[in-house]
């Protein structure tokens, strides 16, 4: 589904290279764990794939379903079914996260050729999606995550994630800040849309969520580049031996 092929990327900016050859397939239906110390790239690794703007692939390539998507947009890339999840979310003042949410899924269903949702089945599905996550639906009057705790943001993704059924999920360090009950409700939000035609790259810095989303295979990026890759075993190993052991034996 996602074959990541001698990649280059650099800051559009000041030209510094983060990702510096890094290769990774992903297939249908498969969960894949990219862990890796700060600052090896892996945030960077999502925003090129999300193709923001602020980074220039400047070598290699990233085959989705067997087809460049270098050359398309964010919007494209979204409505062929890759979603992502950032570390930092976006807040959207000024517009209800329930707005938020039909303009997404409506542009989604358009570039599919779809009718747009009647307002009773939109209602339906956001009530039926917010309701597993536990998600208040007062708080979706709110613009989206303007002041939503780490947590509600966290949680927030997850509902998008759900309503827009991506092909493709992105999800970048969604454990970072989470208490245990959310990190529940994520995790299992996570777990309910695994599926044969779906796969997920799952960015993390710690073991802990992939006791929850339980990998089937972890990469660990260093430097921009994949290093070693194996079974869930590795995040265990790197958790007994944390990243340095890794790193010497690719050195
Ligand atoms: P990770 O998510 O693995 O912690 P990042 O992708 O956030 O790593 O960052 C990788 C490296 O790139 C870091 O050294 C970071 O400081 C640098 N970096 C990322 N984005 C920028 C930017 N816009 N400007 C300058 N440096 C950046
Ligand atoms: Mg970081
Ligand atoms: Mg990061």
């Amino acid at each position: 589904m996602l074959e990541i092929r001698n990649l280059h990327a650099r800051i559009a900016e000041d030209g510094t290279e983060i990702i510096r050859g890094l290769n990774l397939t992903v297939n249908k239906g498969e969960v894949a764990a990219i862990m890796g110390p700060n600052g090896s790239g892996k945030s960077t690794l999502s925003y090129v794939l999300a193709g923001r703007e602020d980074y220039e692939v400047t070598e290699g390539d990233i085959l989705y379903d067997g087809e460049s998507i270098l050359e398309l947009d964010p919007a494209e890339r979204a409505a062929k079914g890759i979603f992502l999840a950032f570390q930092y979310p976006m807040e959207i003042p000024g517009v209800a996260t329930m707005e938020f949410l039909k303009v997404a899924m409506n542009a989604q269903r358009k570039a599919r050729g779809e009718e747009p949702l009647s307002i009773p089945e939109f209602i339906r599905r956001v009530k039926e999606a917010s309701g597993d996550l536990s998600m208040d639906m007062a708080m979706l009057k709110r613009p989206l995550n303007v002041g939503f705790s780490g947590g509600e943001k966290k949680r927030a993704e997850i509902l998008q994630m759900k309503l827009l059924e991506p092909r493709l999920c992105v999800l970048d360090e969604t454990d970072s800040g989470l208490d245990i009950d959310a990190l529940k409700i994520v995790s299992d939000g996570v777990n309910a849309l695994r599926s044969p035609d779906r796969a997920f790259l799952v960015i993390t810095h710690y073991q802990r969520l992939l006791e929850h989303i339980v990998p089937d295979s972890v990469h660990v990026l260093y430097k921009g580049q994949v290093i070693k890759s194996g079974d869930k075993s590795l995040a265990l190993e790197l958790e007994e031996n944390g990243y340095a052991g890794v790193v010497g034996e690719a050195a």
